[in-house]
């Protein structure tokens, strides 16, 4: 899967699945353009590609969004893959006092970002037949911890939002798709104040292995290469069986 002069974006590339996907793009010749808020990170990351390009944004600032397209243009011409990775999670239930509060930064972040981007880039996408891949989760399918079901409602909303842009852009040739990770190793849980061991994790998956970053990296690249023209509007599931439970 060769993706030499592709250019890719990955918002959310300063660390876990971004980091993972951003280096996977790289190694297979991809122009990545690395978007986040933490320079140091990104510069870490930066260290692992080949010339990619750093955005250091925020996604949810409009401006900063403008300025993402606007420099990935001003520096390769165009935009062939677009990685909506960017997310938070803010654990609270509907008894929660800050309930609304967790659930305004995860709308913003999860999915008000994830709409803007994609409306910013289709018009270069539309150009290069290019395609899309929305980070979701498997929190969107079922409710299993009362804590997320703030934060499974954007993954939902996600999960619809791609199946919709698909239908209208597949006349455009341009490819829409979701990843539904399940628990994988980053630090998301953790910065959300979740402190269960990852032993814990495996043991609970059916295939004994809690996710790696790589492993919705490798699924990226799968559906961002023509390998997979014919596949649009679709929401994969990659969670080392948990689903089945
Ligand atoms: P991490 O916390 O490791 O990474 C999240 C990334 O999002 C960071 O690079 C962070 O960068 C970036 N980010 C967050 N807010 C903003 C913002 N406002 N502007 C720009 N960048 C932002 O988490 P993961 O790698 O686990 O998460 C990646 C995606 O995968 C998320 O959408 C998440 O919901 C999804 N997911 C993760 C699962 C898991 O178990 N890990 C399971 C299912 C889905 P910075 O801080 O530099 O801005």
């Amino acid at each position: 899967m060769s993706f030499s002069d592709k250019v890719v974006i990955i918002t959310g590339a300063s660390s876990g699945i971004g980091a993972a996907t951003a280096i996977l793009f790289s190694k297979e010749g991809a122009n990545v353009v690395l978007v986040g808020r933490n320079e140091t990170r990104l510069d870490e990351v930066a260290q692992q590609c080949k010339d990619p390009l750093i955005v250091k944004a925020d996604v949810t600032d409009s401006e900063d969004a403008n300025r993402i397209i606007e420099e990935t243009i001003n520096t390769y011409g165009k935009i062939d893959v677009l990685i909506n990775n960017a997310g938070i999670v803010r654990y609270g239930g509907i008894l929660d006092e800050n309930i609304l509060e967790a659930f305004d930064a995860m709308m913003n972040t999860n999915l008000r970002s994830l709409v803007n981007m994609t409306r910013l880039a289709v018009p270069y996408l539309i150009d290069t037949k290019g395609n899309i891949i929305n980070i979701s989760s498997i929190a969107g399918k079922n409710v299993r911890d009362p804590r997320i079901v703030a934060y499974g409602v954007t993954k939902a909303a996600v999960d619809n939002f791609t199946k919709g842009v698909a239908l209208e852009l597949a006349k455009h040739g341009v490819r829409v798709n979701a990843i539904s990770p399940g628990p994988v190793k980053t630090e998301i849980l953790v910065n959300a104040g979740d402190d269960t061991p990852w032993e814990a994790f495996d043991a609970f998956m059916p295939l004994g292995k809690v996710g790696e970053p790589d492993d919705i990296g490798h699924l990226a690249l799968f559906l961002a290469s023509d390998k997979a023209n014919s596949i649009t509007g679709v929401d994969y599931i990659c969670d080392n069986g948990v689903m089945l439970k």
